[in-house]
């Protein structure tokens, strides 16, 4: 008895609730910025690094504390914009939320506290204004 097998794409399937995300092939070289549970600056900083961890500050203010970005990485030697300035691309980032449920690595409520004990303020977040941390936790 001679067994026929049939392989075929179902393109039906995206219709029920999966969606992909793609990105273009990046470079296997990155800079982790901060881990999952540990946010301090893993080098002298240096305007990058200041950046990235000033945007996990806005994060944290602009969610009035209740997300907070983690394991930020990206590439440095990133493409060439159109208008001819580096850029970073951050991929595969995770998220502490005060109900912890925005996806693995989510640590809750632990994972925020982390997060504002160990920021430090560097100039871009002076730059953009962005208030300690330390009080921000005091009005919530
Ligand atoms: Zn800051």
């Amino acid at each position: 008895m001679t067994r026929t097998f049939r392989t075929w794409i179902d393109l039906t399937w995206d219709k029920e609730g999966i969606t992909w995300l793609v990105e273009e092939k990046r470079s296997s070289t990155f800079t982790k910025f901060t881990g999952t549970v540990v946010h301090v600056p893993s080098s002298n900083g240096g305007e990058t690094s200041n950046t990235v961890h000033a945007f996990a500050h806005y994060v944290h203010w602009y969610t009035n504390g209740q997300l907070v970005m983690a394991d930020l990485q990206g590439n440095i030697k990133a493409q060439i914009s159109n208008n001819g300035k580096d850029f970073l691309v951050l991929f595969d980032p995770m998220t502490h939320t005060v109900a912890g449920n925005s996806g693995c690595g989510d640590h809750g409520e632990a994972g925020i506290k982390g997060f504002v004990n160990d920021h430090k303020c560097n100039e871009v977040c002076e730059l953009m204004e962005l208030s300690g941390l330390q009080d921000n936790e005091e009005d919530s």
